[in-house]
């Protein structure tokens, strides 16, 4: 166990030096038979770890919580939030972070174990994780990074020789969940609720020096971060519906300030086009639907800019009414950036009035023929080499005849308006059937083939490559049925 010098922990740990009604000390659960599942290679090199004198069994010991890295302080972080619209105290129930490692190019990162173990906030969970949902975590947040969407990211998953009940048995696992920070919108909510107003300037600096230092030095600098969060979860969303992306379980507790994709549970890539799909079995309203995202998004900033408002301004009228000005400019600045991705998928640098009906033009007729998401933009980027009779139908081949002539209008080259949909449009993402069927390989067959083909598409996910045309294609029914589960 000495060979932890070699690997180039750099504990900060700059979260215990806050209010200590912040977080609960608290060591990972020992487990007792840890064994690696996955390890993230690229990832550890990027944070500047080696871990190549280190053996598979001291590997286990580590992302298993049984052994602690150098210089890492085990804290469980405190938060609130409101879920499907109820505020509630939660905190970590079954997470607990290390630390905050520094990486060689400077830039803090929360590595924190998933399925650790109970702590202060479980109440009455195990504070377990099951391989199964581990895994579909690693898988697809994976996935996202590669996407070019910011996500907490995957280093690790350890199988940790216990088992864990839920419905059926599994098989326990922890996940070393790696992110910028885990704060969130229901950290706020959280002291802004239950802590005081000093508390929460102090807080508020902290969050400024770690995410946003630029605005250190704006004339009013809470108000300045409600709108640096504003921006960065636009483009969050923006992204999210250019990939088909249903996160599915948006409370505020999972919404990420530094504007990461985090909290994995009942996440879920729509395959045909409906802005109402969702798949998550507990959002029985719809309340996380595809396309509701946006909405979404704006409510949760409410709830930010609320628990900001005695920062903001001592004239609680005049605090609110800027808040309310900042937030009244969200829908102005989601459309025009949805307009540019929309255009963007579609080979347009600029949109104007025509482009934006061949858009609409473009969903209406998804929607109604049921037509893929994804591979409805490959199929127009490909057209020559239709084999779906959808895309040779007359009325797809008009909407496609009028594509052709706006790019010509817009003096744009089809290789140049292929060349910008590469960028925008990918050929992989997690299909849900495959991602299932792969983690039923998995823990019930012990085949990891269909898993590590996931990974090696999801690594390039806007190149097609022939060998895995399989991997594109939709399940034969649709979605027909496809549920998904919350923190199992
Ligand atoms: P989530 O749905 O993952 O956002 O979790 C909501 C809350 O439930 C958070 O406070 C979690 O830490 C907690 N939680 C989820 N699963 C468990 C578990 N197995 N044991 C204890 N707490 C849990
Ligand atoms: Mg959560």
């Amino acid at each position: 166990m000495t060979k932890q010098q070699h690997i180039g922990w750099d504990f900060n740990n700059s979260y215990t030096t806050l209010s200590e009604r912040l977080f609960a000390k608290q060591l990972p659960a020992a487990v007792p038979n840890p064994k690696m599942v996955c390890f993230n290679n690229e990832l550890a090199n990027t944070l500047g770890l080696d871990f190549s004198t280190v053996s598979e069994d001291e590997k286990a010991q580590l992302f298993s919580g049984n052994l602690l890295p150098t210089g890492a302080t085990p804290i469980a972080q405190a938060y609130a939030g409101h879920q499907f619209g109820h505020f509630t105290m939660l905190g970590d129930g079954r997470a607990i972070l290390l630390g905050e490692h520094l990486s060689p190019n400077n830039k803090l990162f929360d590595i924190q174990l998933k399925g650790a173990g109970q702590t202060a906030f479980s109440r009455r969970g195990d504070g377990k994780a099951t391989l199964r949902s581990m895994l579909r975590e690693f898988l697809i947040s994976e996935a996202m990074h590669h996407l070019g969407i910011p996500t907490s990211r995957s280093l690790a998953v350890v199988n940790t020789g216990e088992k864990v009940y839920r419905e059926e048995t599994h098989e326990g696992a922890v996940l070393t969940r790696v992110m910028s920070s885990h704060i969130r919108v229901g950290t706020f909510e959280y002291i802004s609720n239950f802590l005081d107003v000093a508390t929460l300037q102090d807080f508020t600096n902290y969050v400024i020096q770690r995410h946003y230092p630029e605005l250190a030095k704006n004339a009013n600098p809470p108000l300045a971060l409600l709108k640096a969060v504003m921006d960065k979860q636009i483009d969050l969303v923006i992204n999210w519906l250019r990939v088909g992306f249903i996160h599915g379980v948006m409370n505020t507790d999972n919404m990420s300030i530094a504007g990461e994709t985090f909290d994995y549970g009942p996440c879920a890539f729509m395959n045909n086009y409906h802005p109402d799909t969702v798949f998550s079995s507990i959002d029985t309203q719809g309340r996380y639907a595809f396309g509701k995202q946006p909405e979404i998004v704006q409510w949760n900033l409410v709830c930010l800019a609320e628990t900001l408002l005695p920062l903001i301004d001592k004239d609680a009228d005049k605090a609110v009414k800027m808040a309310q000005e900042l937030i009244n400019s969200f829908p102005a600045i989601y459309q025009e950036k949805w307009w540019q991705m929309n255009g963007l998928k579609l080979g347009f640098t600029s949109i104007s009035d025509k482009e934006k009906q061949l858009i609409e033009d473009l969903l209406s007729w998804m929607q109604n023929n049921q037509a893929d998401y994804t591979n409805t933009y490959l199929a127009i980027a490909n057209y020559h080499q239709q084999i779906d009779k959808k895309y040779t139908a007359p009325d797809f081949a008009q909407w496609h005849q009028r594509w052709e002539e706006a790019l010509k209008t817009n003096n744009i080259s089809l290789t140049s308006a292929l060349n910008t949909m590469k960028q925008h449009n990918p050929a992989f993402i997690p299909r849900n059937h495959l991602v299932e069927q792969a983690l039923d390989d998995v823990c019930l067959k012990k085949d990891a083939t269909l898993f590590n083909d996931l990974l090696i598409t999801g690594k390039s996910p806007y190149q097609a490559q022939a060998n895995y045309k399989h991997l594109q294609t939709p399940p034969p029914d649709g979605d027909k049925g496809y549920k998904t589960f919350c923190g199992t």
